[in-house]
């Protein structure tokens, strides 16, 4: 009951937050930016603060311990092996979604475009490769303090598996980080309560600063994105849900609401961590050990919302600028969408950096970003309920699957 309304005033506080952003944006322009610069951006600021604050340590503690409560390297490495395929497969589906749709609806002819003044600067996007190479930490200690989540989780990792190696030997330190680990989650928790008036504070800001026009001229290209990401939502995570888990997918998304409106308002799913964590573990019954591996390796390299974004605006640029694509062009492009939303870190604004790197392998103009860029905001938020949620729905799959797994085994020893 007490879960329950927390996710209901969340979901007031996103709700409010967007009309009051709305109307004071159409009614007082001028009032909007007082309010923002003293209520809504300080609101926003602090949650978003306050979730942050908790994510390295829980990222740490946690894969620490899913590594090593998973016991057996070999089980870590059929987990690890299904994690990644489900997200390399789930990827590729969600970039053919997106460009499949810009194919039939062609949001890029349903207006004129300013193509001469559309400019973006592109110096800043990291290479995939240059991210890949650099996942072991040379350093742990600067990892940490720099918040780089994949090294973070490669050091974590190492750590579990010499625990499980040591067994007896190091128990204080496993039972020191599983203190760590419930400190972590006992403070969600009371960071959550916060929830519903940092989200009203980050939907004002978010909705409040947008112009209105733009988002008029652009409404083709992001009905074609949000079209892209239902189905997606829809067919691949309830079918991933429905068909390998074997559980309710309307279960599946009543019960992660709360995580998804903690994405949308803060377009970062590093930060949702430890919400969708939460979320998962208490909600959806997935064992501490699976959640703590799967979500945070998703959040950081699972972005199937960026991927369909990616794979739309490619489609309107191209159409935009008048440049037919080949099929060979369209298979470069979603192999370098796949890595591209890997490369993206899970923050606001990344993915449309990395966009660049996808224009790129095609010959099209970078500066066609510079289309998209004014009402990217509102496609961020959503994509981002849709990246936590596959991460979500691959911990669904994994944790049912190797509980379907362990029974069999059970069976068989039985009846032997
Ligand atoms: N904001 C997205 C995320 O954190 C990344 C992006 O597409 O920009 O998941």
């Amino acid at each position: 009951m007490k879960k329950k309304s927390l996710t209901v005033k969340v979901i007031a506080g996103l709700i409010l937050g967007a009309i009051t952003g709305l109307l004071i944006n159409l009614l007082a322009p001028d009032a909007f930016n007082t309010l923002n610069t003293y209520l809504f951006v300080p609101l926003g600021q602090i949650f978003l603060s306050l979730i942050s604050m908790l994510v390295v340590p829980l990222v740490f503690f946690s894969i620490i311990l899913g590594t090593s409560g998973l016991g057996d390297p070999a089980k870590l490495g059929r987990i690890g092996f299904k994690t990644i395929t489900y997200f390399l497969v789930t990827t590729t589906i969600a970039i053919v979604i997106g460009l499949g749709l810009a194919a039939i609806v062609q949001p890029g002819l349903a207006g004129d475009f300013d193509l001469e003044t559309a400019e973006f600067d592109s110096e800043e996007a990291p290479s995939v490769a240059e991210t890949l190479l650099n996942i072991i930490p040379k350093n742990p200690l600067e990892a940490l303090t720099n918040g780089n989540m994949l090294q973070i989780i490669v050091f974590a990792v190492f750590i579990g598996l010499a625990l499980t190696a040591l067994g007896e030997r190091t128990k204080g330190i496993v039972n020191l980080v599983e203190q760590g680990n419930d400190i972590m989650m006992y403070l969600v928790g009371i960071v959550m309560k916060f929830a519903p008036y940092g989200t009203f504070g980050l939907i004002a800001t978010a909705i409040g600063s947008q112009g209105l026009s733009a988002i008029k001229a652009m409404s083709a290209y992001m009905a074609v994105v949000l079209a892209a990401l239902f189905i997606h939502a829809i067919f691949t995570y309830g079918g991933t849900v429905g068909l390998l888990a074997k559980k309710n997918p309307i279960w599946f998304f009543k019960k992660f609401a709360p995580a998804m409106s903690v994405a949308f308002s803060t377009s970062s799913s590093t930060a949702t961590l430890p919400v969708s964590m939460d979320v998962a573990q208490k909600h959806l019954g997935v064992p501490k050990s699976i959640s703590s591996f799967v979500q945070p390796l998703g959040a950081t390299i699972n972005m199937d919302g960026t991927a369909i974004m990616q794979g739309v605006a490619t489609m309107f640029i191209a159409q935009a600028y008048g440049v037919d694509l080949t099929m060979t062009q369209l298979a470069t492009v979603v192999l370098t969408a796949v890595l591209a939303s890997i490369g993206t870190a899970g923050v606001p604004g990344v993915g449309l950096i990395m966009l660049a790197m996808v224009l790129g392998s095609v010959n099209l103009p970078v500066a066609g970003i510079g289309l998209v860029l004014g009402i990217d905001r509102l496609l961020d938020m959503t994509r981002t309920a849709i990246n936590i949620s596959g991460d979500a729905a691959c911990a669904v799959y994994v944790s049912e699957t190797e509980k379907n797994r362990s029974e069999a085994i059970q069976e068989k020893e039985v009846n032997a």
